[in-house]
């Protein structure tokens, strides 16, 4: 971990290393402008501590960070945005520490673009794995 911590360019942004255009900062959260952004106002919000995925990240760290993706949505005036959140290579993560998109979508040639390769299912299936997921939870 203390390794991958004095490689990770975000947590050299939260040390003041690497600069960034910081719009937001908490105790346990930095929010700043996506350096490559998809449409204008492309902020990202990260907690402090260092985790790649959601799940390394503790509770209270989680429930800082989308207060400051709300204030964001406002501070903007995106009418239209998406939050996004991606996790490991095969899901689009570039970066290694948890970041949280906050994309305003003002066109449908700006912002997000989504492929939502939705799949067929039935009832039975989704009963037995709700059920599935419930009993892990
Ligand atoms: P992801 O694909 O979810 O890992 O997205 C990583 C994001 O971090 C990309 O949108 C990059 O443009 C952004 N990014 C990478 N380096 C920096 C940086 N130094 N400052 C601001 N944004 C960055």
């Amino acid at each position: 971990m203390a390794n991958k911590m004095a490689s990770c360019i975000f947590c050299k942004i939260i040390k003041g290393e690497i600069p960034c255009f910081r719009l937001a900062e908490t105790e346990k959260t930095l929010a700043f402008l996506d350096i490559n952004p998809l449409s204008q106002g492309h902020a990202l919000v990260i907690p402090k501590v260092h985790g790649e995925k959601l799940t390394d990240i503790p509770d209270d760290h989680l429930t800082d960070i989308l207060p400051i993706a709300k204030k964001l949505a406002l501070a903007t005036g995106a009418h239209e945005y998406n939050i996004l959140q991606n996790n490991g290579r095969g899901a689009h993560q570039e970066v290694g520490h948890v970041h949280f998109h906050m994309i305003p979508k003002p066109n449908p040639q700006e912002g997000l673009g989504i492929s939502w390769p939705q799949q067929k299912t039935d009832m039975d299936k989704l009963k037995a794995l709700a059920e599935e997921i419930k009993s892990k939870m």
